[in-house]
């Protein structure tokens, strides 16, 4: 799959932008504050209706204004596809593949594929499990549209039942409600656990290979999702998941109730990891947890295209200048067979090193 044109209208700094990349590598360079992110940031937003860093999607509209457009043709599973979305300050946005209106974020998953990477991520096993979380929601998300449909249904139920218990001292009677909330979360939250437990499996597999090439066969990668306790096997059909999260709930009603809080439910779930058979947060080195972040990160590329037949875009955001040589070359050397694009500060090594076209930003305008 690739991305042929992306055209921005009041989009960040972009004030009126139409670019056209190369099919295989495409290297953004400028200085600190041009644009170079936000490019990113737009084409990913193209592949599942939410931006990396952004938290509202008013944060995309140039300041002053109060519509955004973006439009890019895309060319995947054989056909040509025009994806356009058009946001506008306090109002709904609105969404359409080749002139037909697309609904869910989804839609535009099952048309483009991106998997962004930026030096943040490099702290991917160091953060707490928020951000390992937030890696399984994004590239469940794009892959598969059940998982988005649950994980916003369980958000909703979640702080929900969050402002109840918040709430409920002022207003005793809002717990009456508690079941209805716990049975949405108990049966959105089973789906959840389903797709994720899956997905750690490929992980597992694809991110152990990655972790020991780049470490040069001395390191051993592993890793397990971790979930609700009473949850036994997570494989096991949601029913069953089904049932044993309301037993989890039942045993923290009391708990929960005192607290104020929700205790009970996949919104804690993890992944732990492991280098060489110890626990990487705890014991492992930065070089070594950073190795692992990039393997997870390959991995997710390499799920994808298992899935899906076709290599998502990688967007990769400032990472290769943080890495070490040898890191840089292996990266360089697995992403080939996709469209990639990378930014960097100046044309340098890495920008001949790749080749491709060379796109240079600045002041919201790309020459
Ligand atoms: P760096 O090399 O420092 O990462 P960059 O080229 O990636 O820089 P961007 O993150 O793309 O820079 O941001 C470029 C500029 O866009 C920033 O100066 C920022 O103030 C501006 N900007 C961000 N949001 C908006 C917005 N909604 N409207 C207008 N400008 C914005
Ligand atoms: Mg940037």
């Amino acid at each position: 799959m690739q991305i042929n044109k992306l055209s921005l209208q009041n989009f960040r700094n972009y004030s009126e932008q139409e670019i056209a990349f190369a099919p295989d590598c495409n290297v953004i360079v400028g200085e600190n504050a041009q644009g170079k992110t936000n490019l990113l940031e737009a084409i990913g937003y193209l592949s599942c209706g939410r931006s990396a860093r952004a938290r509202k999607d008013s944060e995309l509209i140039s300041f002053g204004r109060s519509e955004c457009a973006l439009r890019g043709e895309i060319f995947s599973r054989n056909r040509s596809f025009l994806v356009e979305i058009f946001l506008s300050a306090g109002k709904r946005r609105k969404m359409s593949i080749n002139q037909v209106s697309a609904k869910r974020a989804s839609d535009l998953s099952a048309v483009l594929g991106t998997v962004f990477f930026c030096p943040e991520d490099l702290l991917l096993i160091r953060d707490g499990a928020a951000a390992r979380r937030r890696f399984m929601d994004r590239a469940l998300c794009q892959l598969r549209p059940r998982y988005e449909a649950a994980l916003s249904e369980y958000t909703r139920a979640y702080e929900h039942k969050t402002r109840i218990l918040r709430d409920s001292e002022e207003y005793p009677g809002l717990l009456d409600t508690l079941p209805e909330f716990n049975e949405r979360m108990a049966r959105s939250g089973a789906v959840l656990i389903y797709y994720r437990a899956r997905f750690c499996e490929r992980l597992k597999e694809y991110a152990l290979i990655a972790h020991r090439e780049c470490s040069g066969g001395r390191e051993e990668l592993s890793l397990s999702y971790e979930t609700v306790r009473t949850v036994t096997d997570p494989f096991a059909p949601p029913d069953t998941v089904y049932s044993q999260l309301q037993q989890h709930q039942a045993e923290h009603d009391r708990a929960e109730r005192m607290a104020r809080m929700c205790l009970s439910g996949p919104h804690k779930d993890d992944i732990s990891v492991c280098i060489g058979g110890v626990a990487a947060r705890a014991f492992s080195s930065q070089g070594q947890t950073r190795t692992a972040a990039l393997a997870f990160k390959l991995a997710e590329r390499d799920i994808f295209k298992e899935l899906t037949g076709e290599a998502p875009l990688l967007l990769l955001d400032d990472v290769l200048s943080e890495l070490d040589p040898r890191r840089q070359e292996y990266v360089l050397n697995r992403i080939s067979g996709g469209q990639v694009f990378i930014t960097c500060c100046e044309e340098d090594r890495l920008g001949t090193l790749l080749g491709g076209k060379v796109l240079h930003v600045s002041e919201g305008s790309v020459r």
